[in-house]
């Protein structure tokens, strides 16, 4: 189970992360990105890999309670 988890106070609403999930994890509210599907994600990658914030971690597990980047 992996867990899309992004930090608001990095994120600044490039809207990159929305466009890059395969499978629509995340969408823009009030100019931010929320991990709405956040519990959809499969570990493809490609959100860490073009967030230009370093805003998003990607957790493993409930809880978040191991977090891998
Ligand atoms: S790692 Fe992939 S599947 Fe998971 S939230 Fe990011 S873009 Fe979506
Ligand atoms: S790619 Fe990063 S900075 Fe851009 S909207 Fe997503 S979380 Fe925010």
């Amino acid at each position: 189970m992996f867990i899309a988890v992004v930090n608001w106070d990095k994120c600044t609403g490039c809207g990159d992360c929305v466009d890059a999930c395969p499978v629509k994890c995340f969408e823009m509210s009030d100019g931010k990105s929320l991990a709405q599907r956040a519990v959809y994600c499969i570990d493809c990658g490609n959100c860490p890999e073009v967030c230009p914030a370093d805003a998003i971690g990607i957790a493993v597990g409930w809880g978040g309670l191991a977090t891998r980047r």
